[in-house]
């Protein structure tokens, strides 16, 4: 009969991102009484701004690029002039019907995981949420006609899931017009002519590569040797060569300390007095998290040096009732991250069964052309020692499947634990390493042997077969 009376375990969750989402989601389906405060939309930078997007602009690259390389195979497209001979058609991108086509992809799926909340029995208030002490949040809703207006809730348990938002340099402001950040770029309306991108981290690299195939001259301004500093070196070096091959210019060791608009665009000068001038640049040089001015440290919460919260493998905060999730924690900047983290939260707060989260068994993948995917350990953490296995890296080239197909780039590279055999990480390069990479996630987490791996079927002819071969190569004699 005590049950009766028990009252339901109150929830709040700040921040409607895939952490956010997750953990409101799971909260509702373990019997929470849960509310969700979100100051722009649901979905969050994932669904508005950032994954939704990008990848849906990288898939019009993709297209793009799949007309170039069909001439490859041998497709032929040609219309006539008048007299009769054929002419090659140009292929152009409407960059206007583009992002209104994803910009209206990104609200229908936003407004989807709305209804997907309420239907769990969500409450969602639409304001900016401020901690106030470890029980409390409050939320600054519309501007009534007497100012401000105020909400509280007040809760059990508090999962904080803020995000991230562009870093800002003060010598490269962005202004929305030819100096962008990010989340700006879908209000272009044309192919912009000659791209500079600072930045050639993930994100930089994402969008020098979808700009140069949908037909922009690209200049990529990069601080370190290569691209996509940190990466896997091999798989780094291949994107650079294919950048290089596209006719993108990329500028290495260069760091831009300006960048000002022009009469006709802009002009980024680098260190050197080097001055780069294009038509447009976007600023992709990282992220700050939304954690300042929200009462985290009077609540009790840890902040990193960088103002990342710090949270432990259940997402639990250094408040034992507070938790954090996503972009705004000390963990990995990844949707898939922050929505594992979101709903391992919930699971710990309200007692049920939990698997702390393995940073390690993190597959993550780089949407460039062609795709860099990754999990597990890396081959640089082996030749340093810190992990100990054998590396097998098997070229694409020698794949039937991908001689079929016209893929001239790329590799399967597997890590395999010395002695035993056990998967201990991969990487992918191919045109869709994201998809590729699952099989090797998989043996990682189950810990599967290379010979446990080289047992399953893979179909013939088939990309997956390089896995399976890679494998084989690897097998452990007795
Ligand atoms: C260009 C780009 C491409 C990316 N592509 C990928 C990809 O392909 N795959 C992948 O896994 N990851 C990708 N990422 C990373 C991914 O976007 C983030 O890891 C993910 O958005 C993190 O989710 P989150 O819930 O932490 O935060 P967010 O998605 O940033 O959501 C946070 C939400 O909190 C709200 N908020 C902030 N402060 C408050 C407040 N005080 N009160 C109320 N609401 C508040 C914000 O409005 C926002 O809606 C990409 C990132 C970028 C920049």
């Amino acid at each position: 009969m005590a049950y009766e009376f028990e009252r339901k375990q109150r929830v709040a969750v700040v921040g409607g991102g895939p952490g956010g989402y997750e953990a409101a989601i799971a909260g509702a389906q373990l019997g929470a009484d849960v509310t969700l405060v979100e100051q722009v939309g649901v979905g969050g930078s994932a669904v508005i701004t950032d994954v939704v997007p990008s990848k849906t602009l990288i898939a019009v690259a993709e297209a793009t690029n799949a007309i170039g390389e069909a001439a490859d195979l041998g497709v032929q497209f040609f219309s006539r002039n008048e007299n009769g001979r054929p002419v090659r058609p140009e292929v152009a991108v409407n960059l206007a019907q583009v992002n209104k086509r994803l910009l209206g992809l990104a609200r229908q799926q936003s407004e989807d995981m709305r209804a997907n909340l309420i239907r769990a029995g969500v409450k969602i208030i639409s304001g900016h949420g401020r901690l106030d002490g470890p029980d409390s949040v409050v939320v600054s809703t519309s501007a009534g006609p007497e100012g401000t207006d105020f909400d509280q809730v007040d809760a059990d348990t508090i999962v904080i899931s803020v995000g991230a938002s562009p870093r800002i340099l003060p010598s490269a402001v962005p202004d929305g017009e030819r100096i962008f950040t990010w989340t700006q770029l879908y209000s272009l309306t044309a192919v912009p002519e000659h791209l500079i991108v600072v930045g050639s981290g993930v994100t930089g690299a994402e969008f020098a590569s979808a700009y140069t195939a949908l037909g922009s001259k690209v200049t990529l301004i990069s601080s370190r040797d290569q691209v996509l500093p940190g990466e896997d070196a091999d798989a780094a070096a291949v994107i650079e060569n294919v950048f290089k091959r596209n006719g993108m210019t990329v500028l290495s060791k260069s760091r831009a300390d300006s960048v000002e608009r022009t009469a006709a665009g802009v002009v980024a000068t680098l260190s050197d007095g080097t001055k780069v001038e294009g038509t447009h640049c976007l600023m992709a040089v990282g992220s700050i998290p939304n954690t300042k001015g929200i009462g985290l440290e009077e609540a009790g919460i840890q902040l990193s040096d960088s103002g990342h919260i710090r949270v432990n493998r259940v997402a639990r905060t250094s408040a034992p009732n507070i938790y954090a999730a996503g972009d705004c924690t000390t963990f990995l900047p990844l949707a898939s991250v922050a929505s594992m983290q979101g709903r391992t939260a919930m699971f710990h707060a309200m007692g049920d069964a939990v698997n702390p989260t393995e940073l390690r068994n993190v597959a993550s993948n780089i949407f460039t052309q062609p795709q860099i995917a990754t999990v597990g350990w890396t081959q640089r953490q082996i030749e340093e020692g810190i992990a100990q296995g054998d590396i097998y890296k098997l070229p694409l080239a020698s794949n039937p499947r991908a001689k079929m197909m016209g893929i001239k780039d790329g590799f399967v590279k597997l890590f395999a634990r010395t002695g035993s055999g056990t998967v201990i990480g991969g990487v992918v390069v191919a045109p869709n390493a994201s998809e590729l990479i699952f099989p090797i996630a998989l043996a990682v987490e189950h810990r599967l042997t290379v010979d446990q791996v080289s047992r399953a079927f893979t179909v013939y002819p088939s990309l997956s077969g390089s896995i399976s071969d890679a494998a084989r190569a690897m097998h452990i004699v007795l």
